[in-house]
């Protein structure tokens, strides 16, 4: 299983046996897992998709309510997945050329990728009800 650090993004190869809440990523020694949202840049997002896992991307700004209540609901569903979905947020403000990669054109977007391809996109602000229901379907 291949996956990125939550810390540093180098792309970490864990052995099948072993528990991916208890690797250590190779260069940093942070565990490479985080039950937090990882805050990614166009420096780092690529090697985040490039994990084995699949990827759920929030495109949020500082200046969007509806960002600010999906915040603590991201992390929340984030912290359930833990291991299973890699969470990322993206700051369009800080990160304009990745929200123009992804043609985001109303904030928050939810953006799910596997193996580095966009599988869904959901513009809005969810509930965690919703969140998990759409990521249920989604992954299935
Ligand atoms: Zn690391």
């Amino acid at each position: 299983m291949i996956v990125a650090c939550a810390n540093c993004s180098t792309l970490n190869r864990i052995p099948e046996h072993k528990p991916l809440a208890e690797a250590r990523c190779g260069t940093c020694q942070h565990p490479v897992m985080a039950t937090a949202p990882i805050d990614a840049s166009a420096a780092n997002f690529q090697r985040y998709l490039k994990s084995e896992l699949p990827v759920v991307v929030d495109f949020w700004a500082g200046w969007c309510g509806p960002c600010k209540m999906m915040g603590p609901i991201f992390q929340q569903v984030a912290a359930e997945l833990a291991g299973k979905v890699l969470f990322v947020k993206v700051n369009t403000e800080t990160e304009p050329e990745l929200a123009n990669q992804f043609a985001i054109r109303s904030i928050p977007t939810l953006m799910v990728f596997r193996h580095g391809k966009a599988i869904a996109q959901q513009a809005g602000a969810m509930q965690a009800g919703q969140l998990r229901q759409w990521l249920g379907a989604v992954l299935q």
